[in-house]
């Protein structure tokens, strides 16, 4: 049984609790964050928590404590809960609060963070097959750089994934890929990265932000502008960045296989370096 935490307690999974008034419940009022543990170490916690500051401040919710304490919550269950591939989950919500569309005046957040762990997280066999997308219209809310947990659109595209046979889906809107349902999508010409630029259109990955960086001090190009699925389709490579699934190579796009069919030299070489990197860097 997991140790979880809630409201500033550690307790056992099934003793877990939060009030049926819960906004996060009622209204999807909340946000969250997940943070992979490699080699029980947080990656890249620092830049998890600058955009957790960020969706607070854009849905004027209050922060439920500082970053020290949160670092400290998240050690305690990696090591508690022996964590040594997977993810910290943490969850804040406005509050409890007699049900009212109106914010209230005065709420406490909810905090809860739990674990998961995922051994061989980093070895996934997928990332040596590279997977299959599928596209789909993006009908999510307009503010998806905020990271709230209103995910059902994005559930349900996965689920459309899954019945075509796919692993995941793209969403599409007004002819150009926004992003993944849980991850950032990129194309590679020759040796230029294509990647949608940011914007209140796609969440802006924290993995999106390592990558990028780390591709332009290997001298790759960069480019982040809008892509059609059909230039897509005729790209080199392809493939999607999250922090669960770091970069993982896509090599069929509704059907039409991308470059060989296998993963590509850019993609493969950009998951080494984010994961070298990476764990030289966690905490
Ligand atoms: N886009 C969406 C819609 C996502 O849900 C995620 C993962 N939560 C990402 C992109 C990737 O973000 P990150 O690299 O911070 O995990």
């Amino acid at each position: 049984m997991r140790t979880v935490y809630v409201n500033g307690e550690y307790v056992p999974e099934d003793q877990a609790k939060i009030s049926v008034f819960d906004r996060g419940f009622l209204f999807a009022d909340g946000v969250y964050e997940v943070t992979s543990v490699l080699d029980g170490k947080l990656i890249d916690f620092a830049g998890h928590v600058a955009r957790l500051k960020r969706s607070l401040a854009e849905l004027e919710m209050d922060a439920p404590c500082d970053e020290a304490e949160l670092l400290a919550i998240h050690k305690r269950l990696v090591a508690e809960n022996g964590i040594e591939e997977g993810l910290v989950y943490l969850q804040v919500t406005r509050g409890a609060a007699d049900r009212d569309f109106a914010y209230p005046e005065a709420a406490t957040p909810t905090l809860v963070l739990f674990t998961q762990s995922k051994p061989g997280l980093a070895d996934a066999p997928a990332a040596k097959t590279g997977i299959k997308v599928i596209s789909i219209p993006d009908r999510r809310w307009g503010r998806r750089d905020i990271k709230t947990v209103q995910l059902l659109y994005p559930s349900m595209g996965k689920m459309m994934a899954k019945a075509a046979g796919a692993a995941d889906a793209w969403m599409v809107e007004d002819g150009a890929v926004t992003e993944g349902t849980s991850n950032n999508a990129y194309i590679v010409k020759g040796n230029t990265i294509i990647t949608r630029h940011l914007g209140e259109e796609i969440l802006h990955g924290i993995t999106r932000a390592a990558v990028l960086r780390m591709a332009s001090e290997a001298q790759m190009k960069v480019e982040e502008r809008a892509f059609t699925i059909e230039e897509a389709q005729q790209a080199d490579e392809a493939f999607v960045t999250s922090a669960s699934t770091f970069v993982m190579p896509v090599v069929d796009i509704d059907g039409a296989q991308i470059g060989t069919g296998a993963p590509g030299p850019v993609a493969q070489r950009l998951r080494e370096i984010y994961l070298d990197e990476s764990r030289k860097k966690a905490v």
